[in-house]
């Protein structure tokens, strides 16, 4: 896996940690900043693995759905928490789901910051 390349966005919403023993119990929000990496073994013609800007673009579509939100409102924290760990999973997943054009693009593993100083990461 020769080659990675990893974009930065973010997004603003609101979530609540049901079960949790503390300050995170009540409805609060975060900017998280996210991460994304994808890998590719090939490059094209030009010598791109996948266009900055092409990824950058299905990122943000992706980020679109859990900004200015209430995550746990959001289908896919219907079930579990919206913590750090599971929106980096469910944005993983989403990025799965998305085509990179010709080359043998895959993601490798989205990074989600909570705050500056704490992040949580997945890949499989
Ligand atoms: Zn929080």
């Amino acid at each position: 896996m020769p080659y990675t390349l990893t974009i930065k966005s973010s997004f603003s919403s609101a979530h609540q940690l049901k079960g949790y023993q503390g300050g995170c119990e009540n409805l609060h929000g975060h900017n998280w900043a996210v991460e994304v990496s994808v890998i590719s073994e090939t490059l094209n013609d030009i010598g791109l693995a996948v266009d900055f800007r092409e990824l950058k673009k299905i990122v943000k579509r992706v980020l679109k759905q859990y900004d200015h939100v209430v995550l746990n409102d959001h289908p896919d924290f219907r079930e579990k928490n919206p913590t750090a760990e599971n929106i980096a999973c469910a944005i993983y997943k989403k990025m799965g789901e998305e085509s990179y054009g010709d080359n043998q693009v895959r993601v490798d593993k989205i990074t989600v910051w909570e705050t500056e100083g704490c992040s949580a990461s997945y890949s499989e």
